[in-house]
Parts: structure tokens; sequence; C-alpha cells
């Protein structure tokens, strides 16, 4: 029964932790995903916005990146035609020194010097140019009538040499134009040779009128549609949604120097016409706009596979929680069991050391009680006869006493006393004797109330308490048990054994004291010897004025 309830509570006990363990798990997994999923959507919903601006960022960064590289092309121009600078004068002075008359006609070329270059003799004094690589230009270039050495010494790149002669000089020069024109030679070539990624491509459109209209711009460098480089533009050129591509164009480079804008335009190497988005900005030197841009469709591919990249991740995620939140209920549960086992066993072997203790316990206060009931036979009891002893009467009757003087009741006394005792002794032995007692002793005790106590009080002497009781009663009871005795017989040694025996009664009630009843029956037995034995006699009342 106790082990049934026991697994109930067992069974109860799992039912709850499981429940517990599960619902713990089910929420904080539900929390978890639900900020996975919110994290999610944020992202997805910045998404498209975050690659639009990094692609915005990249095709102005590409822009820029050309707009540095013009400075450094205009450095290295600078830098290469100054270092050989001294050197083409050098060579310059060598071969014309002494055949001046003859420099008409230069060039660059028959000198081995890298072209373009201007190469000029002249005479100082007189600002008089002798020779020239390039006679036409040089003649335009020096007519102003100012001193040709500050026209020279005014030019970006110009190495000035004397001759022997002191006033004839020679020169090597590149002009502004020239080396501006260097330098957009350079950068459209690596324009042209730039690819960027998902085959876009950089172009320049060069302005001629700043107001628009037609012929406002020439197609410089179209990587994409090359065939029609040279192309003179409209700013009402339309693209297939009616979007003014070029118009916007102009009129965001003239107001910022740079723009973004979007339209529709071919693809490179397709004939897939699609929206794009363009970044443009002026290099006012050039009169050049340089831009480039990204096909959306592009992007939109781009967003889409980085949407399904991510919702991907986020189902990973997701079945990595689920997982997660299966393992830590499985884990908890086990280790929930575990637990609970090993409690359970700590209290099963507490119970049953408990239980054992128990059982030493009762044990022990069995052999406690058996001790204190054989102490208390040995104490009380007459071990011959089985009877209540003197010490055990004496002991009834202070309580007796205190009891009837409490509830005003009255107990008597019947002392007997075998007669002639001694003659049985003499005549069967004291085995003999001892034998008579016992049976006297059983006879008496059988023919008493339970409430009496009938004790061995000397040693062929009885003393009887009756409870409850009156000098009549007693006096019939000595009466009865008298005649029992008279009655009684025992065989011993195959001889019979019958005696008789003389009884004193006395009551509690006529007495001041149990001391006094006592002596009151004893007299009363005593004269009842005297008065020739086997008889029954009564006490005389010891209370003052007779009551
Ligand atoms: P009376 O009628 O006057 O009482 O005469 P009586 O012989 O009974 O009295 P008495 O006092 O002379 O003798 C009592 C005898 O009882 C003496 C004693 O040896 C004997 N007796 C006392 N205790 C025991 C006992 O335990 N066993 C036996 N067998 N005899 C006992
Ligand atoms: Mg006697
Ligand atoms: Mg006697």
């Amino acid at each position: 029964m106790v082990q049934i309830e026991k697994n109930r509570i067992r069974q109860y006990f799992y039912l709850g932790a499981v429940m517990i363990i599960i619902m713990l798990s089910v929420c904080m997994s539900v929390l978890f995903m639900r900020n996975l999923h919110i994290e999610y959507e944020l992202k997805i919903s910045q998404l498209s916005d975050s690659i639009i601006s990094a692609k915005k960022r990249y095709i102005k960064d590409v822009i820029y990146r050309i707009f540095g590289d013009i400075g450094v092309e205009e450095s290295i121009i600078q830098a290469e035609f100054t270092r050989h600078g001294e050197k083409m004068c050098g060579i310059l002075k060598k071969t014309v020194e002494g055949r001046f008359g003859e420099t008409t006609g230069l060039s660059p070329g028959i000198l081995g010097l890298p072209a373009p270059v201007n190469l000029v003799v002249y005479r100082q004094s007189t600002n008089e140019v002798l020779g020239s690589s390039v006679p036409d230009r040089a003649a335009l270039f020096f007519e102003t009538g100012s001193p040709i050495t500050d026209t020279l010494l005014k030019q970006p790149i110009c190495s000035i040499k004397k001759l022997t002669d002191g006033d004839i000089h020679v020169a090597a020069f590149l002009t502004q134009t020239q080396v501006n024109a260097l330098v957009r030679e350079r950068v459209a070539h690596r324009i042209r040779k730039s690819r960027l990624m998902d085959g876009e491509y950089i172009w320049v459109n060069q302005i001629i009128n700043y107001d628009g209209g037609d012929n406002y711009a020439i197609r410089f460098i179209h990587p994409n549609l090359p065939d029609t480089e040279g192309m003179s533009l409209s700013t009402d050129m339309q693209d297939i949604k009616g979007n003014l591509p070029y118009k916007e164009e102009l009129e965001g480079v003239k107001s910022g120097g740079e723009v973004y804008f979007d339209y529709y335009f071919k693809k490179m190497h397709q004939g897939l016409i699609t929206h794009k988005l363009s970044f443009a900005k002026l290099y006012k030197p050039f009169d050049w706009v340089i831009a480039t841009g990204v096909h959306l469709d592009d992007v939109e591919h781009l967003i889409s596979r980085e949407s399904k990249r991510m919702k991907a991740s986020y189902r990973h995620q997701l079945l990595f929680a689920s997982l997660a939140a299966v393992a830590g209920i499985v884990l908890s549960i086990g280790v929930m069991v575990i637990f609970e086992r090993l409690i359970y066993r700590l209290i099963s072997n507490y119970n049953s050391d408990i239980a054992q203790q128990q059982k030493k316990l009762v044990d022990d206060k069995m052999r406690l009680e058996d001790a204190l009931t054989l102490l208390k036979d040995v104490a009380f009891k007459d071990p011959l006869t089985g009877l209540w002893n003197r010490r055990a009467m004496l002991e009834r009757l202070g309580e007796e006493t205190s009891r009837c003087l409490r509830q005003h009741q009255c107990f008597c006394l019947i002392i007997c006393d075998i007669d002639y005792f001694k003659n049985v002794n003499d005549t069967f032995g004291h085995n003999g004797g001892d034998a008579l007692l016992q049976s006297i002793a059983t006879l008496i005790k059988g023919n008493v109330r339970a409430e009496d106590m009938v004790s061995r009080w000397g040693g062929e002497e009885f003393l009887i308490l009756l409870s409850h009781s009156d000098t009549t009663i007693a006096a019939q009871k000595a009466e009865h048990l008298r005649e029992l005795v008279e009655k009684h017989v025992i065989v011993f040694d195959e001889k019979e054994i019958s005696v008789t025996m003389t009884f004193g009664v006395a009551n509690f009630c006529d007495h001041l004291s149990h001391g006094e009843t006592l002596k009151s029956a004893d007299t009363a037995l005593y004269q009842g010897k005297a008065n020739g034995r086997n008889r029954v006699e009564k006490g005389h009342g010891t209370k003052i004025n007779g009551k």
C-alpha cells in the first residue's frame, strides 16, 4: 500500500517536472525564435536599402578613383617630361649647334626624343624663331610679341639651353594643352581598359554646350556602344520609359558637380534594356562627364540571392534552436531522472535506517517492558503462590485509603490464617505445606472479584482487600471462603490434605487509617483463633464516638 502511494507520488513528480521543463523550454524557445524572426525581418527590410546604398557607394568610388587617376597621370607626365627635359635639350644642342640655320623641319622623332614635344631654336635678342619642330604652331604660339623666353617659361614643362653663340637658345617644351591632351589620352585609355563588376563599365561624354539642347555633348568613351563613340548627344534624348537621362545628368553636374540618376539602358553584350542607376561627375578642365552605373535587375538578383541566403540561414537557426530546445528538454529530463533516482535512493536508505531504528526501539521497549514486568513480579509478587506480596498490598492500601477518603467510600480487609498449619508441615513435609499454600492461594484468588486484591501477608496468612465494600458483604465473602476451604481437599503424595481457616474482617470506614483497619482485622483473626478457629470474626470500630 505504502509502495503504491510512493509510486503514485513519483509518477506525479515526474509528470509535474516534465511539464515544467517542457513549458520552460517551449517558452524560452518561443522567445528566442521570436527574436530571431524579428531580427530576420529587420535584416530583410534593410537588405534592399543597404545593397542599393552599397552599390551607390561603389559606383561613386569608381568615379572618384578615376578622378584620382587624372591627378596621378598629370604628376606622372610632369615627372616623365621634366626628367627628360635636360636630356632633350642636351641632345638638341649637340644636334643643332653650328647648323641652326637648317633647323626648320626639326622633329622629336628624328632626334630620338619622345613625342609629342615641341622643339624650338630662337635668337633671344631679336625674339626670332630660327627653327621649330612645328613651325606653324610655333609661329602662332610666339606671335604675341612677348619675349620668347618668358612665354616658354610659362609652359608647364620646359627646358632651355644656350648654344655656343650666347644669344641663341634651344628649348624643349610642352604646352598646358599638350599636357592636357596627354593626360586625356592616358586616362581615356585607362577608362577603356577598366572592367567593373557584373560587366559594368565607365563612359565619358564631353560637353560642348553647357546650356544643353541638340549637340550639347559628344559621346567620347562608351565601351558598351563603341560604334557610337563620337556621336552627338542631345538633352532631349529619351529612354524607353520617356526619361531624359542626358538632361538629368547635365543639370545634375551643373548644379552639384555630380549626380545620381536612373533610367533605362541596354545591358553590356545583351540586347536587354533594364533599369539602371548611374553616378556622373564633371571634370571641368576636360569638360568631361565621367559616369558609371549598375543595372538594378542585377541588384535585385543580388537582393533575392542574399535574401534566400538569409532565409536559409534563418531556417537553419530555427532548426538549430528547435533541436537545441528538444536536446535541452531531453537533457533536463535525463538530469532530473538521475537526480530523482539519487534522491529517492537516499530517502529510501534513510527511511530504511529509520525503520530499523524504530524496530530496534520497539524491540528494546518490549525487552524493557518484559524486564519491568519481571522486576515488578520480583518486587511485588510472592514467588510460591503467585499472589501479590506484602509490599504490593501496602502500596495498594495507601492508594485505596486516599481514594476512599476522597470519594467518601469504604473498603474492607479480610485477614485469614490456616489453622494448625504447622501440623501440615509436620505430617506432609514442607513440600506438602507449600503445595497446600499454593492450592489455597488459587482457591481464594479464584473466588474474589477482579477489583479485589489478594496478597500473601505472612507464612500461611493471607490479606484480602475488598473495594467498595461494607462489613456485611465482607463477612459474607469471608464466610463463603471459609466454607470453600473447609471443603477443599488436595492430594499430595497420594495422601489427602484438608485444612480450615480462620478469618478476621474489618471495615476502613470504622477506623481512622488503614493501619488501624489492619490492626482491627488482625485482632478479629486472633479472636477467631481464640474462639476455636475455622470461623469468621468482625473487628470493632475505632472511630471517635463510634462513627
Ligand atoms: P494456629 O492454628 O495457631 O495458627 O497454629 P499453627 O500451627 O498454624 O501456627 P504456627 O504459627 O505455630 O505455625 C505456623 C507454621 O507455618 C510455622 C512455619 O514453619 C510454617 N510455615 C510458615 N511459612 C511456611 C511456608 O512457606 N511453607 C511451609 N511449608 N510452611 C511454612
Ligand atoms: Mg496458622
Ligand atoms: Mg500464622
